[in-house]
């Protein structure tokens, strides 16, 4: 029924169902506990027989009403709130893999992301490769083993701004008989849902367009529920065969299709704890009470902003998919059909020096390190987010040393414009 109210509907509406003379807006239960008449209720919670809430670690009726809404913006059957955008990548794989295990990757994603497939599983005992997500099936095949437990891959790439192409990851990963699992943080469930071409998890960092004000980092991870654990039951034993810690209990066979998101609740959360704070909940739905309205203000500045710097003598190239002819336009038009984000990159005519005077004769629009929010920002990615990267990682990952990061806000875009516009004439001057 909820799936079936319009996205905007519930953007506004969704979650937070108050009962006869409950609060209308949705409360922050600012309690890290919850109390119970009886010994034995709340044993029953403990043994996951019985649900409700017992402490904040795990669940937390804030948190709980806007993992819903934000499950039945991407069509999914349950969604888990995490403490930023990187707990929730971070869960997403950790709950159907460990040491010994393998995924693959494309390269074209977030430079924390990177690092944390890259670097910090590795130390974990979990491997991982990279691929060129452009590359024909066959190639990408190759880097597939018995031991590899998930594809991932992003929507719209940060900071490369390439569209991936779902449907095609979806085949090779189900031809592995292992999920799909993308984040879809620039693209949000208004411009894309990546269920509805076969992705099997969506995560998000929730810090950027959901909460679209810069307020609270977070981070969700939601579940389509369409995966079948039980068909590869050798592959994921941790859903499928007794969990010792939650007496002998197996989560495919208590949970059916909330199994993945019962288990990254009671065993993840419990173990790992990386929640998010109702107060921040709280912002994010404040936040998502609009993103309906921001979303598309957010693509039509972007798209007046790309077709301007397009025609810029100073402006070596623009990357954005929603120019015809970009690179990532034919998926933009496939995936993206009603706008893909506010976010950007581009390159110069001139050096290093000439990208740096452009970013700091800009007056309205600020250097800082965020993307998506409702002021428009830039970033150098090379000297900001991605400076741990070697020059080979950096193009490897999609990034040019010159590339410039603009994320187009909602103000009035003709500010936004003459902005760029003076900056731009700035940059050539000595
Ligand atoms: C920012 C970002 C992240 C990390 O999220 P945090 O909330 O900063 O931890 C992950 N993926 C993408 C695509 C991002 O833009």
């Amino acid at each position: 029924m909820e799936n079936k109210l319009k996205r905007g509907t519930l953007c506004v509406q969704g979650g937070w169902k108050p009962k006869n003379g409950e609060p209308r807006v949705l409360p922050i239960i600012q309690s890290t506990t919850f109390k119970y008449d009886d010994s034995e209720e709340m044993a029953k919670l403990f043994d996951l027989e019985a649900t409700g809430y017992f402490y904040t670690r795990l669940q937390n009726p804030t948190n709980d009403a806007v993992a819903q809404k934000i499950a039945d913006l991407e069509g999914g059957v349950g969604a888990t709130l995490t403490s930023s955008g990187q707990a929730a990548n971070f869960y997403a794989i950790f709950n159907i893999c460990s040491a010994g295990d393998h995924i693959v990757t494309s390269n074209e994603i977030y430079g924390g992301t990177y690092n944390l497939f890259g670097v910090t599983l590795k130390k974990l005992g979990i491997e991982c490769t990279f691929v060129n997500p452009d590359a024909p099936e066959e190639e990408i095949q190759k880097a597939f083993r018995p031991n590899t437990k998930a594809m991932f891959g992003e929507t719209i790439s940060n900071p490369g701004c390439n569209v991936l192409d779902i449907e095609k990851f979806a085949r090779i990963a189900h031809g592995n008989g292992v999920p799909l699992i993308i984040d879809n943080t620039f693209a949000t469930p208004i411009n894309c849902r990546p269920f509805e071409w076969g992705c099997d998890i969506v995560t998000h960092s929730t810090t950027k367009y959901m909460d679209g004000h810069a307020t609270a980092v977070g981070g969700v991870v939601v579940d389509s529920g369409n995966f079948d654990w039980e068909a590869h039951a050798g592959k994921f034993p941790g859903l499928t065969t007794p969990d010792e810690s939650y007496h002998g209990l197996t989560y495919t066979k208590a949970f059916g299709k909330m199994a993945y998101t019962t288990k990254l609740v009671a065993q993840l959360m419990r173990d790992l704890g990386s929640i998010q704070s109702p107060q921040n909940a709280f912002l994010l739905n404040l936040g998502l009470e609009t993103l309906h309205l921001r979303m598309p203000q957010h693509c039509r500045n972007a798209q007046a902003v790309a077709e301007f710097l397009q025609e810029n003598e100073h402006v070596a190239w623009v990357h954005y998919c929603g120019l015809k002819g970009d690179k990532a336009y034919e998926l933009g038009q496939k995936y993206l059909p009603e706008g893909s984000c506010g976010v950007m990159s581009l390159g110069l005519k001139g050096d290093r020096d000439t990208a740096i005077r452009f970013m700091d004769s800009l007056k309205m629009i600020n250097i800082v390190t965020h993307v998506a929010d409702a002021r428009t920002c830039v970033l150098h990615p090379a000297s900001h987010t991605h400076r741990q990267l070697t020059d080979e990682q950096l193009k490897e990952a999609g990034i040019a040393p010159d590339l410039i990061r603009l994320s187009v806000g909602i103000e009035d875009v003709d500010d936004i414009i003459a902005d760029l516009r003076q900056a731009l004439d700035k940059s050539v001057q000595k």
